[in-house]
């Protein structure tokens, strides 16, 4: 499946990395008004039964779009990658999961990517697509990102956001 071209001012996709499809994060979106995606190469590294039978039933229900990024768009995040000189910690997975996401943003979604992975949240960073941890360690953890929810850990990839889209926060700001 490809992403097409379709336009949706400002509906939400997720994109939900190995840790996310293990942690069965799909089952903890709303249903309307979410997209969810993920990369084919990211469901073939779920390879324990109990999960990967829980994320095919959820991919045959409809609740997750499992697709794989354009070429184009693969370009544009390794050369993203470069710039920041992660390239080399940068899994095969996590550049899929990142240009999925940019794919996704060019197409005007308002994307929020669910990882732990540290190096795929710079790199999202760096491109200005928002993102959430999974686990979140206390809001020590988030002192270093200039803005952040300080109810779910969400990070704005745009300076402009007031309000968390996951769970409807307000923005916490660190004074510059
Ligand atoms: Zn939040």
């Amino acid at each position: 499946m490809s992403l097409g071209n379709a336009s949706s001012r400002s509906k939400l996709a997720i994109v939900l990395d190995t840790g996310a499809l293990i942690a069965k994060y799909y089952r903890l979106l709303p249903k309307n008004n979410v997209l969810v995606y993920t990369a084919q190469s990211a469901v073939e590294e779920v390879v324990d039964r109990e999960n990967r039978e829980a994320l095919l039933e959820a991919m045959q229900l409809g609740l997750i779009n499992v697709v794989e990024p354009s070429r184009e768009y693969l370009n544009k995040v390794r050369e993203k990658a470069r710039e920041i000189g992660g390239i080399h910690r940068l899994s095969m997975v996590d550049v899929d999961i990142a240009s999925i996401a940019l794919q996704l943003a060019s197409m005007s979604y308002h994307v929020v990517v669910i990882t732990d992975d540290y190096e795929l949240q710079n790199l999202l960073l760096y491109m200005n697509i928002s993102f959430k941890p999974l686990r979140t360690r206390g809001i020590s953890e988030f002192r270093r990102y200039r803005a952040y929810c300080p109810v779910c850990g969400y990070i704005p990839g745009s300076p402009m956001e007031d309000e968390c889209p996951l769970c409807g926060s307000r923005i916490k700001r660190k004074r510059v």
